[in-house]
C-alpha cells in the first residue's frame, strides 16, 4: 500500500509546507537498482590510531568502485586511497584520522571510520575529532558506517568499553543526520580468515548501497566462516537453490523476485489456497512453486522429498511464512495461541531438523529467518506473535553456533512497520503512529526485507551468522 503523506511531503509544495509547520519529513530513500554505483558520492574514510581495517578496507572499497578519500576531506585537498588501497593512517596519526582544517565543504557518499584502534575511553576522542567537522557533509541517503572488535572478543576491561561505547555514536548519528542517512556499526572479529574478509566485503557492499535503504541503527557482528567471492557482485547467488515460505504475496513475494535477480533459482512455497498467486510469482521469476501448508504433520518429509527429487539440495531457507492472530491475552482462545506458535516458529523447527537430518543442507549452507520487532519489543494484543518471534531469535541464537562447524550460518531479520496488507489493517491513527515513529519517518518496503535477506544467503556472507538485523528504519520501538 502507499504513503500518501510521505508523496505529498516528496512533492515541491508539500515540502514547503511541511518545513513550516514542522511536520514529520520522510526523505525518499535511495533504493538499489542493478547497475547502480555503490554510493551517491565518494567516502571519507578515517582511522583511529592503530586501527587494524582501514587499509584492507580502502583496497576492497576501491575495488567495488567506491571514490575513497583519505585526509583532510574538503573539497580539493582530499586524498584519493593510494593505489595499493593504503587509507594513509601515517599521515594522520596523531589526530585521530580527523580531516585537518575542519573544512567541510567535500560532500560525501558515506563516511567509514576504522575504531578498531580505540583501546580506551580516552581515545574516543577521535570518533568526535573525525565526525564533527562531517555532521554535514553526508549526502541524502548517505552512509556512516564504524568498524569496530567485537568486545567479548577484546582482552582488557578498558578496551571492551571502548569499543562497546562505539553503538551509542552510531545509534545517535542514525537518529541525528536525517535525509535518509543510515548509520551502522560493523564489528569484526580480530582472528579473522580470508572469509572475514570476504564477508567484510559483502556486508559493506550491503551496507554502503540502496539495498541497505531501510536499515538503520544496527550493529553487525563479521566472525568467520567458509565465504566464497562472486564471479559477478551484481549476480552474488548465482547458481544457488534457494526456499522461500509464504511466497504468494508480501515480504516473501519481494524475497523471491530479489533473490531471483541475484541468479538464485527459487523455490516458492505457500499454502495451497494462495496457489494462484503462487504460480504467478513462480511464473515471472522463473521458479519453481511448491503448495503446501507448513503446519501439515507430513509438510517437512514432502518438502525434503521435494526438493531432493528436484534439485538434491536447498543451499539457503527463507523462513518467512508467518500469521498473526491479535488478542489481548485474556480474551485470546487457545486456537489463536496454537496456530501463531505453531506456523511462525515451530513448523521452522521441524522443517530445519528434516533437512539438516537428511543432509539437503549442504556445508556454505543459509538458513535465514523472519523474525520482528514484536519479537524485541513485545506488542499489545500479540502475546503469541510476539512469543513465536522473540522464540525466532531464540533459534538464530541457539543454531548459529552448533551449525558453525557445518559452515551453515543461522541470521534472521526483524522488520519493523513495513507496507503490506498485514499493516494496511491496522487502524489508521496506530498506523502512521507506526510509520512515522523511526528514523526515517516512513514504512519500510517489503523490498528492504529482500534485500537484507539477499545479504544474509549470499555465499560471500558466510561469516555473518548469529546475527539478527533489524529492518526498521531505527525504530524507537525496543530500541
Ligand atoms: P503476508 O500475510 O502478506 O504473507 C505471509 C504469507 O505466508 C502468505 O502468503 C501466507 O499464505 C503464507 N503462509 C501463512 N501460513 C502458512 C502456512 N501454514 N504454510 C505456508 N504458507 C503460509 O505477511 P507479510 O507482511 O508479507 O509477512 C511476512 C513475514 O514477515 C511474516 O513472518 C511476518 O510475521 C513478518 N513481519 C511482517 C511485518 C510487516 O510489517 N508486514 C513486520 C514484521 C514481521
Amino acid at each position: 500500500m502507499t504513503d500518501r503523506y510521505a508523496s505529498f511531503v516528496q512533492s515541491g509544495a508539500g515540502r514547503a509546507l511541511v518545513k513550516r509547520l514542522g511536520l514529520p519529513d520522510p526523505p525518499r530513500l535511495r533504493r538499489y537498482a542493478v547497475g547502480d554505483p555503490l554510493l551517491p558520492g565518494p567516502v571519507l574514510l578515517g582511522a583511529a590510531t592503530g586501527g587494524r581495517l582501514a587499509d584492507p578496507v580502502a583496497a576492497l572499497l576501491t575495488a567495488a568502485g567506491a571514490d575513497v578519500r583519505t585526509g583532510t576531506g574538503t573539497a580539493g585537498n582530499g586524498d584519493s586511497a593510494a593505489a595499493d588501497g593504503s587509507a594513509g593512517r601515517d599521515e594522520q596519526a596523531g589526530n585521530g584520522g580527523a580531516p585537518a582544517g575542519g573544512g567541510t565543504s567535500a560532500r560525501f557518499g558515506a563516511l567509514v571510520y576504522d575504531a578498531t584502534g580505540i583501546t580506551d575511553s580516552s581515545g574516543l576522542r577521535q570518533l568526535y575529532d573525525f565526525f564533527h567537522p562531517q555532521a554535514r557533509s553526508v549526502l541524502p541517503s548517505g552512509r556512516v558506517i564504524v568498524l569496530g572488535t567485537p568486545p567479548a572478543e577484546c582482552g582488557p576491561a578498558r578496551e571492551a568499553t571502548a569499543q562497546r561505547a562505539l553503538e551509542g555514536l552510531t545509534r545517535s548519528i542514525g537518529k541525528e543526520f536525517g535525509r535518509g542517512v543510515t548509520a551502522q556499526l560493523v564489528y569484526v572479529t580480530p582472528d579473522g580468515d580470508a572469509g572475514t574478509a570476504t564477508s567484510l566485503e559483502a556486508t559493506l557492499r550491503f551496507l554502503l548501497s540502496g539495498r541497505s535503504a531501510y536499515v538503520s541503527g544496527q550493529v553487525v557482528r563479521v566472525g568467520t566462516g567458509p565465504a566464497a567471492v562472486p564471479a559477478d557482485w551484481d549476480r552474488p547467488l548465482a547458481g544457488q537453490v534457494v526456499l522461500v515460505t509464504g511466497a504468494a504475496r508480501g515480504i516473501g513475494a519481494a524475497v523471491a523476485r530479489v533473490l531471483a535477480r541475484d541468479g538464485a533459482q527459487v523455490v516458492a512455497l505457500d499454502v495451497p489456497a494462495a496457489g494462484d498467486a503462487l504460480a504467478a510469482v513462480a511464473n515471472e521469476i522463473g521458479g519453481t512453486a511448491v503448495q503446501l501448508d507448513l503446519t501439515g504433520a507430513d509438510a517437512p518429509t514432502r518438502l525434503a522429498d521435494h526438493l531432493a527429487d528436484r534439485h538434491g539440495r536447498v543451499d539457503v531457507v527463507v523462513h518467512n511464512a508467518g500469521i498473526t492472530r491479535d488478542r489481548t491475552l485474556g480474551r485470546m482462545d487457545a486456537d489463536r495461541w496454537d496456530a501463531v506458535l505453531d506456523v511462525n516458529l515451530s513448523s521452522q523447527e521441524r522443517i530445519n531438523d528434516v533437512l539438516l537430518e537428511r543432509g539437503l543442507i549442504p556445508e556454505g549452507g543459509r538458513l535465514v529467518a523472519v523474525s520482528s520487532i514484536a519479537g524485541i519489543a513485545g506488542n499489545r494484543g500479540q502475546t503469541n506473535y510476539a512469543t513465536s518471534k522473540a522464540g525466532v531469535i531464540g533459534l538464530v541464537d541457539a543454531l548459529a553456533p552448533a551449525l558453525a562447524g557445518r559452515g551453515i550460518s543461522v541470521n534472521a531479520v526483524a522488520p519493523g512497520f513495513i507496507e503490506t496488507r498485514l499493516t494496511a489493517r491496522i487502524p489508521l491513527v496506530i498506523r502512521e503512529a507506526g510509520r512515522r515513529m523511526n528514523s526515517l519517518a516512513q514504512g519500510g518496503l517489503p523490498v528492504d526485507v529482500a534485500e537484507t535477506i539477499g545479504w544474509l544467503a549470499w555465499p560471500a556472507s558466510a561469516a555473518v551468522s548469529g546475527n539478527v538485523v533489524r529492518v526498521c528504519g531505527q525504530s524507537l520501538l525496543g530500541a
